[in-house]
């Protein structure tokens, strides 16, 4: 699907606003603040800026943010776990502006984090920057993916399957698909006005993911530890063009 610069202009201010709810929780996220508290920091830049969530109540999602910490990879439900130092967490978070959707993610580390957990969280990001990289006209969507695959592997990491990026408009998932890997068969041309949510998952250990009793709450199946970075981006003449950057 092509936007029009109408609709593109109402993307840019949706995604505004994540990048808003992505500093505020940013410098709320220190040791001893539970997830909950995080929550509240991001409904309140919603509040703030008259835009609406495509999280809460998303089939039945219960928050206006995700929050993973540590071996949870995405979905995870804000409540009372408490940040302490050393952790990692990735927090995922959306909003609608007239009727058009932002979406990203970022991980970040909690205080002090260890060497490994540092190097995972800059390789996912530098992974998704190598995906947004390839979302230019006259090249095919798959080429996201296998730009983030080629760096996370390289690092001697895996990228999660089951969970991938989406093109994004007036839902906040779309076809087609972005998958952070070599999906077998060539992906559509891309064109401009196109819109994608570019959001690489990479996991120290192996690929394989499990959901837990909540029935959100994806965690690495090896128990390691894992990152996820997403942004916004439209397809444009003069290459991608981000929305949702700080
Ligand atoms: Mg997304
Ligand atoms: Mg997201």
């Amino acid at each position: 699907m092509r936007r029009n610069a109408t609709e593109l202009a109402k993307m840019r201010r949706a995604g505004k606003v994540v990048a808003e709810m992505h500093e505020a929780t940013r410098a709320a996220a220190v040791p001893g603040v539970t997830t909950e508290q995080l929550d509240k920091v991001a409904r309140e830049v919603l509040e703030r800026r008259g835009a609406t969530s495509n999280f809460l109540n998303y089939h039945g999602f219960p928050a206006v943010i995700c929050t993973s910490p540590n071996d949870m990879i995405v979905h995870g439900i804000p409540g009372s776990y408490v940040l302490k130092e050393g952790d990692i967490l990735s927090i995922d978070c959306g909003a609608i502006i007239e009727g058009y959707h932002g979406d990203a993610a970022y991980t970040m580390a909690i205080g002090r984090v260890s060497k490994e957990a540092a190097r995972l969280i800059e390789v996912t990001e530098r992974s998704m920057w190598a995906g947004i990289e390839q979302l230019r006209a006259g090249n095919r969507l798959h080429e996201v993916g296998r730009a983030v695959q080629d760096v996370a592997e390289r690092a001697g990491y895996s990228v999660v399957r089951e969970y991938v990026g989406h093109a994004i408009g007036t839902a906040m998932h779309e076809q087609p698909q972005v998958p952070n890997y070599w999906p077998g068969t060539p992906g559509p041309m891309l064109k401009t006005g196109m819109v994608f949510a570019v959001e690489p998952m990479v996991n120290a250990g192996s690929a394989e993911t499990r959901v837990l009793d909540d029935d959100w709450s994806v965690v690495t199946a090896d128990g390691r530890l894992s990152a996820h970075f997403e942004h916004t981006i439209a397809v444009t003449e003069d290459g991608p063009e981000v929305f949702t950057l700080s």
